[in-house]
This record gives C-alpha cells, sequence and structure tokens, in this order.
C-alpha cells in the first residue's frame, strides 16, 4: 500500500529543485546581441573579481561558449555558483550603462548560460603550471580557499587543501539553500581544481586531525580559509529545547542529507533578518512548515538580507515581525518547544555608532506559538584555531596587510569570511574569490622575493 506521505515527500524533493531555470539558447543569443559592449564598462568595475563582462557576453553571440565560460571562470574560479548567487543588481547589473534607458543586460544569467554550457559539456577550463618546486597548504576549500588554489595551481605551486568536511565548496555546497544553488554546481568548481593536481583531504579538521605546527613545517606558504562558524546563542532560557535550530546547520540537513516530512505543518519562527534567516526561513516553507515568521528587533530598513532576497521569501508566504525581540523559548515535559515569548522593541538614537539602538518597551511581553525555533543572528569565529596559529585578530577578525593578505605571521595569509569585519554587511561568495585570487598574488610575490634573496 502507497502511504500517504510519499506525495508530500516527492512535492518537498521538488520544493528543493532550483528555482530559476536557465535562458533558453535563442533568449540567451537575443540578450548577449542587446549588449553595447561598452569601452571602459561600468560593469567590470562593479564585479569585484573584475570578469571581462562584455568579452564574455561577445563569445555568447558568436557562438563561442567554452571562449566565455573561460573568460568568466579566470576572473572567477566560482564564477558558475556566483552566476547563481551574487546580488548582480547591486554589483554589475546595476552599474550597466541600459539602466539609463531600457533595462539592465541579464549579465548573471548569461553568465550561467556559458558555465552551465561548461557543466554539461564537462569542459575542464585550465591547465596548470610548471612546478616551481614550492607547496602551500589551504586550510578550508569554500570559495575563498578554492580560489586560491586555482591561482597557485596556475603559477607551478603544489597545493593540498586540508577540508573539515566530507565535501570541498564550502556553504556553496552546504549552506546556500538547494534552490538557488544546487550541489552539483559547486562540485564541479571543485572538480575545475582538483583538475590542476591540487589535493583535496576532506574529513580533516586543522588543529584536531592535523595541526598547524604541522603545516607550518612543511609548506612554504599557509592560507587560512576557514569562513566562519556556527550561529552564537541567543542567551535566553530555553535554548536546549529539542526543536531549536542553527539556521546554518539547519541548511546544511537538507543540502546533504534525504528531506523529510517531519516539517510538515509546523509553525516555525526566525530569529534575525539577514541572507542566512531568509534562507532559514524559505527552507522551512519548503519543508512544508504551515506558518514562518521572521523575528528582527529592528526594522526593515537595517535588515542586512538582500532586497531580492527579501521580495522571494515574501513570495514564498514568510511574514515578517518588525521590533520583535525574543526573551525564553517556551517548552513543555517533553522538552519541546512550545512557543517563543518576545517583546516589542523602540529604536533609539545611539549615542556612538549613528545606528539607532533598538530598546525593550517594558511590559509589551507577548507568546508566538511554535513548533520550532530556527537561531539566525550571524555567526561565530573560530578564535581557538586562529590563536592555535598565533594570528593577530579582533574579535575574531583575522588581521592581514589589506594588499597582500599577509597575516601577522608572515609565513601564514588569510582571505575570504575569516577576514571578513563587522559592521560591512554581508559576506558574498564573489568577494572570498577575489580575495582568494589575490592572496595567491600575494603569496606569490613574497616567495618569488625569498627565492631571489637566497638565490
Ligand atoms: C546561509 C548562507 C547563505 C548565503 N547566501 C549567499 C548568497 O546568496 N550570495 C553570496 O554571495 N553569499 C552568500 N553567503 C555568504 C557566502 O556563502 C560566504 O561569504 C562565502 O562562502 C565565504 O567563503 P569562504 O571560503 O571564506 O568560507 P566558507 O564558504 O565558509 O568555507 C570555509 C571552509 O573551511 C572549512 N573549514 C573550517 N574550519 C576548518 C578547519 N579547522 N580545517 C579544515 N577546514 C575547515 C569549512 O568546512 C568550509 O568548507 C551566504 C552565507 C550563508 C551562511
Ligand atoms: S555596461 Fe551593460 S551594455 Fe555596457 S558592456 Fe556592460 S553589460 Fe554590456
Amino acid at each position: 500500500m502507497k502511504s500517504s506521505a510519499q506525495p508530500m515527500l516527492q512535492a518537498i524533493v521538488e520544493n528543493f529543485s532550483e528555482v530559476e531555470k536557465g535562458l533558453p539558447n535563442q533568449e540567451a543569443i537575443e540578450e548577449a546581441n542587446r549588449c553595447l559592449y561598452c569601452y571602459d564598462a561600468p560593469c567590470i568595475q562593479a564585479c569585484p573579481t573584475g570578469i571581462d563582462i562584455p568579452t564574455f557576453i561577445k563569445k555568447i553571440a558568436s557562438g563561442n561558449l567554452k571562449g566565455s565560460a573561460q573568460t568568466i571562470m579566470t576572473s572567477n574560479p566560482v564564477g558558475a555558483s556566483c552566476a547563481r548567487v551574487c546580488p548582480t543588481e547591486e554589483l554589475c547589473e546595476g552599474a550597466c550603462v541600459l539602466n539609463h534607458s531600457t533595462k539592465p543586460i541579464m549579465i548573471g544569467d548569461l553568465q550561467r548560460y556559458a558555465t552551465d554550457w561548461a557543466i554539461q559539456n564537462e569542459q575542464v577550463l585550465f591547465t596548470k603550471g610548471k612546478p616551481n618546486g614550492k607547496r602551500v597548504a589551504i586550510v578550508g576549500g569554500g570559495p575563498a580557499g578554492l580560489s586560491a588554489a586555482r591561482e597557485l595551481a596556475r603559477f607551478g605551486y603544489a597545493v593540498t587543501i586540508f577540508e573539515a568536511e566530507k565535501e570541498a565548496g564550502g556553504l556553496n555546497t552546504y549552506g546556500i539553500v538547494s534552490f538557488r544553488l544546487p550541489q552539483a554546481i559547486s562540485f564541479w568548481e571543485v572538480q575545475q581544481v582538483k583538475a590542476l593536481d591540487v589535493e583535496i583531504k576532506t574529513n580533516m579538521r586543522v588543529g584536531e586531525d592535523v595541526m598547524p605546527s604541522e603545516l607550518l613545517e612543511n609548506y612554504d606558504a599557509v592560507v587560512l580559509a576557514i569562513g566562519m562558524s556556527k550561529v552564537p546563542n541567543l542567551g535566553i532560557e530555553g535554548e536546549h529545547l529539542k526543536g531549536v535550530y542553527d539556521a546554518i546547520d539547519f541548511v546544511k540537513q537538507t543540502k546533504s542529507e534525504a528531506l523529510t516530512t517531519e516539517f510538515v505543518g509546523k509553525k516555525v519562527a526566525v530569529v534575525g533578518a539577514g541572507n542566512t534567516a531568509i534562507d532559514g526561513a524559505t527552507c522551512s516553507i519548503r519543508l512544508g512548515a504551515k506558518n514562518v515568521k521572521i523575528l528582527y528587533r529592528r526594522t526593515s530598513a537595517e535588515m542586512t538580507a538582500y532586497d531580492f532576497e527579501y521580495e522571494f521569501a515574501k513570495q514564498d508566504g514568510v511574514e515578517f515581525r518588525w521590533l520583535t525581540a525574543p526573551v525564553r523559548i517556551v517548552g513543555n515535559d517533553k522538552n519541546e518547544v512550545t512557543g517563543i515569548e518576545c517583546i516589542k522593541m523602540e529604536l533609539k538614537e545611539s549615542e556612538g555608532d549613528g545606528r539607532k539602538k533598538p530598546v525593550p518597551i517594558e511590559g509589551s511581553e507577548f507568546l508566538i506559538k511554535v513548533d520550532a525555533v530556527i537561531k539566525a543572528i550571524g555567526q561565530e569565529r573560530y578564535l581557538s584555531l586562529i590563536n592555535q596559529f598565533e594570528l593577530k585578530q579582533d574579535g575574531g577578525v583575522v588581521l592581514i596587510d589589506q594588499d597582500t593578505f599577509q597575516t601577522s605571521n608572515p609565513k601564514v595569509f588569510a582571505c575570504g569570511d575569516v577576514v571578513f569585519g563587522k559592521g560591512q554587511g554581508e559576506a558574498m561568495v564573489v568577494t572570498a574569490a577575489q580575495q582568494g585570487k589575490q592572496t595567491a598574488y600575494g603569496i606569490h610575490a613574497q616567495l618569488k622575493k625569498e627565492a631571489i634573496e637566497t638565490a
């Protein structure tokens, strides 16, 4: 007999398939032909990795899809993922000259069109450089680590990535929801790096399975590209209850484990209003939750989620409760979440940084009945590993020379989320990719200089 849960599960699986469909051939070519191929194109300046956008678009128009993918991936080693997850309206498309007349070129969609072709046709786009006898260890195989590895391998370095997870790719593999970024895209980018003979040692957590001292001893340079850690605790009563989740773990589960019907009919509160909160909320809806509320202690004007993420969440049916802060999570005698007590807030002028400060309104407490609470209030730092490397840091943000990406230890370089400072909006894949490249250039300059000095 067929279980009634089966059609439900089937619907959930479909909910997690990619939402945006790629451009059909004819539309892609027409869109490519709309580009003005501007001299000194502002779209290039607006791309953190400086992709030569008019050139890759022109190659699409002339049918040279491999060349187009190469142009993209040369500048951005995770250009296939970025085609899906970059806030293009704030970057390249926002800068397109056609904003002033008609509508901007669909740069993200065209980037996806070219890279999808390369993925579907199993293209290997780069070759490794002539071996130069130097070895570099990279800690973390996310966008920053992969990008550094790709460039270093092209310069002829023997590169080993140490990755704590079962698969490389970082948040592209485990953190950004499947319906925006399927794992297959991230795996192809990892494969492009492996094809340059970069060794990727997975299930290897530096600091536990291999010590920083070993890396410092055995390699000419070390790159720290470990990203950020877990979501911090809210610091309120009830966080131990069954049904309280860390948003990053929650999304990871939907990307790496079989989907279930466990969330069907549930009421969910998500605490926080960045992109991670939106991902936690939209995942809950797609898992079948009946009602999902995002609780934020400030207002929509202060939320850090991108506009397109906010719109996406609203379309999915996520509700927003502004000026609302959790006070305690309430449970039953089985230690299961049954509600979240909140308090209304008001914004008062702050004395210091100019940012308005949320202040509780006394006596305004109220209860929202929920079955699950998802915490999404930022990410902690891997302070213990940073300390094991004995690096200078500020609140867990590793301090670097902004040009070379060198840390306080001249042999250690750092890039990506591990150097992402507080109060800078949201971290981005494209920034991590660019910093990975710059780190490789910093290492190359340093090791070349040392080779000349010791010759
Ligand atoms: C839920 C969520 C949604 C996001 N959505 C977007 C988006 O839509 N668009 C966008 O541009 N950005 C988005 N971001 C931000 C983006 O994912 C990050 O800025 C980017 O992944 C940073 O790259 P990274 O390589 O520095 O770090 P990560 O991607 O975090 O990679 C770090 C890697 O290091 C590994 N590692 C950690 N510690 C160790 C250790 N001790 N030993 C070995 N390996 C270790 C980790 O397992 C991981 O693979 C999102 C982030 C989150 C959390
Ligand atoms: S600014 Fe717009 S029109 Fe000009 S090259 Fe870039 S994408 Fe094409």
